[in-house]
């Protein structure tokens, strides 16, 4: 018989798996009695009815000692394995005191502006904090997302709105005036003018 071994358990966003069978399950995955398994990855972001307690008990599973020196920083524009440095996806915010993943600011800000995405709006090209003074000015990109003054700078803009797309969302572009072009109609303007031509406006 093939013993598995089961290294992770990533169930973001299932929002009818209650506290007490997530902590049953790691318990499961985390005895060394009578199992092989040991689990070192838990991603539970969007859970919403785990409390601060259920964290802990958690933690304790895993053996996380959760001091500040032991977490590693995410980063706002980072990709989802930045993510996977960290045992278990969420902490505390902060800020609002919720289960969150909690971003860190790539300039070493001294505004506090540790955070989820809920309490800290950030910039997802670059994933500085964005306070609207000049270094960190908002730029409405035509995604939900925001973009700072100075990457909503050096990317494309759409010829209606000069709203900009993040990288993520580039592909969403219409029609582009050409590869090297700063100009494109973001999917906002065209659906609201879909047979008018941008450059009359020119
Ligand atoms: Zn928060
Ligand atoms: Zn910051
Ligand atoms: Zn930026
Ligand atoms: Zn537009
Ligand atoms: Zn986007």
């Amino acid at each position: 018989m093939k013993l598995y071994i089961i290294p992770q358990l990533h169930i973001p966003g299932c929002t009818n798996l209650s506290p007490a069978g997530i902590i049953e399950s790691v318990k499961l995955l985390t005895n060394t009695n009578n199992s092989n398994h040991r689990l070192q990855s838990l991603r539970i972001n969007g859970i919403h009815s785990i409390k601060k307690d259920d964290l802990e008990t958690l933690e304790n599973l895993m053996m996380i000692n959760r001091t500040k020196k032991e977490r590693n920083k995410i980063f706002y524009h980072e990709n989802d394995a930045a993510i996977d440095r960290n045992s278990i996806d969420v902490e505390v915010c902060p800020k609002c005191e919720q289960m969150g993943i909690v971003f860190d600011c790539p300039r070493g800000c001294e505004y506090g502006c540790r955070g989820c995405e809920m309490c800290t709006r950030r910039c997802a090209e670059c994933g500085i904090c964005i306070r609207g003074d000049h270094d960190g000015e908002l730029e409405e990109a035509s995604c939900a997302y925001a973009l700072c003054l100075k990457c909503w700078l050096t990317i494309p803009k759409c010829c209606f709105c000069s709203r900009a797309y993040c990288d993520e969302h580039a592909c969403r572009q219409l029609h582009r005036v050409s590869d090297s072009s700063a100009g494109f109609v973001c999917g906002g303007c065209r659906s609201r003018n879909p047979f008018e031509n941008p450059y009359m406006y020119f």
